[in-house]
């Protein structure tokens, strides 16, 4: 039975900080924040580099504000996680580190943090539960980016044990959708085959190289729903655990190869590359929690994946070549 959301949190009239606004899910989180009677901070890389701690902590003092949302992140598909460790373990903790600190200093009533489902262990039982978390063996392909991200989790448990304070997370599944990376050495497998299947297209034939088996499965969350389901939690939940946030079904990578090509409109031959890693072989969230709470994803991968092709045309596509 689905109990009627309990408002914990108004987000009228509040101060609300997006760190990370121009990435994939702060930007969707600032579209739809937009429809809230709430005012949104942003800061752009240029104007604070938050990996600095004392330019953070300064920043937040001058800015104060209310809510801050942890949705900025060195990310990249599992190429780059493998290849550039320090980044995804370095960058992370601090980015996390300061602006969980900070916001402790200068005040801030609710946090949300985002973790992400490779932080699970590599072999959690399916659908994977939030008390998967901390049970088992990393998937070696991104262990430095899920040791920065568990780093993030806790700390926010660590805040609300200490001081009191409701500091949450978040735990979303693969994520796809505008302002997603497309260069294909470090993006993920939605903006890399998209941006592939384009290039076919525009040359008229090829085979579209999908990397490793084909047969991993993973489960995919359109960014704009992800954004409703953060102001959904950060409305209406406050806990120590973390929540999940997926769609409740996965596809295999051939399929969803198979779809690709359809919503760009071509039939190539897939050609697997055996030699590119598969990573974990299955990664679908247990999100009844957050169901069960009265939330629903809106967008089905079909039209969520012709949204994205859509905006890549319009964004994109001229870059990639
Ligand atoms: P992961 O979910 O952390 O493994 O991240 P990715 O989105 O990068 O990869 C998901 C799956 O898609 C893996 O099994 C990849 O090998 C596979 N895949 C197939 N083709 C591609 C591609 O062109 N780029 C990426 N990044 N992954 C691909």
């Amino acid at each position: 039975m689905t109990r009627a959301p309990q408002t914990v949190f108004d987000l009228a009239g509040k101060r609300i900080f997006v760190a990370g606004h121009r990435g994939m899910v702060g930007s969707a989180l600032v579209r739809r924040l937009a429809s809230e009677n709430c005012e949104i901070i942003t800061a752009g890389r240029e104007a604070l580099d938050l990996r600095r701690q004392a330019d953070v902590e300064q920043w937040m003092a001058a800015q104060k504000p209310d809510v801050v949302v942890v949705a900025a992140a060195t990310v990249g598909g599992i190429l780059a996680n493998d290849t550039r460790p320090v980044d995804f373990l370095y960058d992370n903790l601090v980015i996390e580190t300061n602006l969980i600190e900070s916001s402790r200093r200068v005040g801030v009533k609710k946090l949300l943090f985002l973790g992400s489902s490779c932080i699970y262990p590599r072999l959690a039982p399916q659908p994977m539960r939030e008390d998967a978390l901390l049970t088992g063996t990393l998937e070696p392909t991104n262990q430095w980016y899920a040791v920065a991200k568990i780093s993030g989790i806790m700390l926010c448990r660590a805040y609300r044990k200490q001081y009191g304070l409701d500091y949450i997370s978040a735990m979303p599944t693969n994520l796809y959708g505008f302002w997603d990376n497309f260069d294909l050495q470090s993006s993920h497998v939605i903006a890399a085959l998209l941006a592939k299947a384009h290039a076919i297209k525009t040359k008229g034939g090829g085979e579209l190289l999908v990397w490793g088996s084909g047969t991993p499965r993973r489960e995919f969350l359109y960014a704009d729903d992800l954004a409703d389901a953060l102001v959904f939690l950060m409305r209406n939940y406050s806990g120590e655990e973390h929540v999940n946030v997926g769609v409740g079904d996965d596809v295999t990578i051939r399929e969803l190869a198979e779809l690709i090509v359809r919503v760009v409109g071509i039939d190539p031959k897939l050609r697997f590359d055996f030699s590119m890693p598969d990573g974990t072989p299955r990664k679908l969230l247990d999100s009844g929690r957050l169901f069960g709470l009265g939330w629903r994803p809106k967008t089905s991968l079909e039209d969520g994946l012709r949204k994205t092709y859509a905006w890549y045309l319009d964004h994109a596509a001229a870059t990639a070549d």
